[in-house]
């Protein structure tokens, strides 16, 4: 009787152990992207990586500010850039060798997602339609490998490694980089996107990672990259997908990953985003605090899983905005991802300008004539260093026109007015203000709001 009890304790215990385990599978959120685990690596060799790519990420702005400048009515950089690709299918089993149809359907999405042709559009919600952007980037299968001989763009590599996770957990290696090690080396990274498609799933797993890809890491130009690593140079730059993630409706997909925006998402780190939370090391204590870097995508606290669109993780004080749940640098891919915003697009521009110049082929050049906008509000540097000078310049076709600048924190709490003189620059010291999100409004005489930026300090 007693040894029974025992038993029947005993198998309890192990039963409520395999439920918590199978919860922690059902409940913990996956980490699907190895953006964080790549950085944590650039961090070790560059420890302030962060500092610098803030620093360009500033650059950036000001550049598309200058882009946008009622003095220009043609938008100077009107070209379609052209990316030869190469997938290096690296496969153990047949069902990891995936299909040119899959290779050529998820090619084919990531043409109609950074052109905006793709047809979800749709489902994009009308605050953020204003917003959505055609990237004015497209794809084509390299047609030369680097030896100079013709190629599909579709290089099939039969390995000995059965899978390139190395736990439970969704750690990874990068052997498929290389080919002594069951991979593929890249072709040279400054001429060509290399994605790499490969099992990237461990036995019995907790935690996967679905996809990961180099973030740029040196501008030739830059003096303080002297001595770190140049993209150019960088023979793990590109981008890694799991084989079940690839093309569109695949069989074997993941539930809400079979839309092939997955390629999107990290072609979008590839090209230099962020994801659009900003990456806080601890989202519950910090996470509205981090920034993305991005003026046009809402301030988020963490990642969504989830495309409820009353989503809502940063509550702002002043004109408050959703998650923005349909973009492709959030987590909650299928059923609403289905745009980046004007700025990411041109910060993608920007890389290929600055970081990854050997790759794009220029192709088409656009004569799009752009009506300037009558009034345009110049807020810059963002994010601005905390002991630094903010501006403000409204542009006006009336030089008399009035507005009014106004600076919250936060919590909604005023902490700066000013009139501000079309044409006329506003400097704010922000040497008294502490590090942090901040809004600001200006209003035209009549009183409208006509411009409302976040604008971040940071150190
Ligand atoms: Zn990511």
């Amino acid at each position: 009787m007693q040894t029974n009890h025992f038993k029947y304790i005993l198998l309890s215990f192990l039963l409520s152990i395999i439920n918590l385990i199978d919860l922690k599978a059902q409940n913990t959120p996956v980490e699907i992207c190895g953006y964080q685990a790549e950085i944590d690596k650039i961090i070790q060799r560059q420890p302030n990586f962060i500092a610098i790519q803030n620093d360009w990420y500033r650059k950036a702005y000001e550049a598309y500010l200058e882009s946008q400048s009622t003095k220009r009515n043609i938008v100077a950089d009107t070209i379609l850039y052209e990316i030869p690709v190469v997938f290096h299918v690296i496969y153990n089993t047949v069902s990891q060798n995936v299909s040119n149809a899959l290779i050529l359907s998820q090619l084919n999405e990531l043409n109609l997602d950074f052109r905006k042709l793709n047809a979800d559009t749709s489902r994009i919600r009308s605050i953020f339609k204003p917003l959505a952007a055609d990237i004015r980037i497209r794809f084509k299968l390299a047609d030369i490998d680097p030896n100079g001989n013709a190629t599909s763009g579709i290089n099939r590599i039969n390995s000995s490694v059965s899978t390139f996770a190395t736990n439970i957990y969704g750690n990874y290696n990068e052997d498929m980089k290389i080919s002594s090690n069951g991979g593929q080396t890249a072709w040279n990274p400054s001429k060509y996107l290399n994605i790499w498609i490969c099992n990237m799933e461990y036995p019995n797993y907790i935690g996967i990672t679905y996809g990961f890809a180099t973030p740029p890491t040196g501008s030739p130009n830059w003096a303080q990259f002297q001595n770190a690593t140049k993209d150019s140079s960088d023979p793990k730059s590109g981008v890694v997908l799991h084989y079940k993630l690839i093309g569109k409706n695949n069989s074997l997909a993941p539930a809400n990953y079979k839309e092939g925006n997955t390629a999107t998402h990290e072609v979008g780190h590839y090209l230099g985003l962020r994801h659009i939370w900003g990456d806080a090391n601890n989202p519950n204590s910090q996470g509205c605090n981090v920034d993305d870097g991005i003026f046009d995508t809402p301030n988020a606290r963490d990642k969504n899983y989830s495309c409820n669109p009353n989503t809502n993780t940063c509550i702002d004080a002043v004109d408050d905005k959703p998650d923005m749940t349909e973009n492709y640098m959030d987590y909650a891919l299928d059923g609403c991802a289905a745009m980046f915003t004007r700025e990411q697009g041109f910060m993608m521009r920007y890389v290929l300008n600055n970081f990854r110049t050997g790759l794009p082929i220029r192709t088409i050049k656009f004569d799009t004539l752009v009506e300037f906008p009558q009034k345009l509000v110049s807020i810059y540097p963002i994010p601005t260093k905390a002991n630094g000078i903010l501006n403000i310049l409204v542009n006006s076709n009336d030089n008399n026109e009035k507005f009014m600048a106004t600076l919250f924190d936060n919590n909604g709490k005023e902490i700066f007015k000013k009139e501000l003189q079309a044409n006329q620059k506003t400097e704010l010291n922000t040497a008294n203000y502490a590090v942090g999100v901040y809004f600001i409004i200006v209003k035209d005489e009549q009183g409208s709001i006509f411009k409302k930026e976040k604008v971040i300090l940071n150190l």
